[in-house]
């Protein structure tokens, strides 16, 4: 199995070791815009850009509802979760022309997950062949100047979006696809 090489995960996850209270809390209290990486809000759930990504267009479904366990969150956000993820996979298909997803949640700080107080749901999505070209980009670490275009990118993007029941075909409404 090849495994994504990204080294700033590391200097992430230490550096919100220090933070004092919940990271994912704060954020979703501040306005939208490329602080807080807010690209979407549902009404239970809000889409984040991962601050360091494994891939471009590694973005998260992040609840409001501050719970560690899937069984403690509130059916209406576990619901809108997948429904956003679903959004998420098919905005990226259409706008990063991505090939594949790893979509999952770390539960528990055995799982390795970096922020285990606050559910999350990672969309990290994948082309053939990008375990060679993370390599290079870790090498080189482009990706801090890269997080303000992605966030511009995908929050324009998800405008476009309609609200149910979308394909990468239909998820864009009219006016977006006579761009
Ligand atoms: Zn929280």
């Amino acid at each position: 199995m090849k495994h994504i090489w990204s080294p700033w995960r590391m200097e992430y996850i230490q550096s919100f070791k220090k933070e004092e209270g919940c990271i994912f809390c704060k954020e979703i209290s501040l306005p939208d815009g490329p602080g807080n990486l807010i690209v979407h809000r549902g009404q239970f759930n809000c889409v984040i850009l991962n601050r360091f990504p494994y891939t471009s267009g590694h973005i998260m479904v992040v609840p409001y509802q501050h719970c560690s366990l899937l069984e403690e969150l509130d059916p209406e956000s576990r619901s809108e979760m997948m429904e956003l993820a679903s959004q998420a996979v098919c905005l990226l298909q259409v706008d990063y022309k991505s090939e594949g997803f790893n979509i999952g949640i770390n539960i528990g700080e055995a799982s390795g997950a970096g922020i285990a107080e606050h559910l999350h749901l990672h969309i990290v999505p994948r082309w053939q062949g990008d375990t060679n070209f993370m390599s290079t980009l870790g090498e080189t670490r482009v990706l801090p100047e890269m997080l303000e275009e992605s966030y511009t990118r995908i929050s324009e993007a998800w405008k476009g979006v309609k609200s149910a029941k979308d394909t990468p075909e239909t998820i864009f409404d009219d006016s977006e696809k006579n761009k």
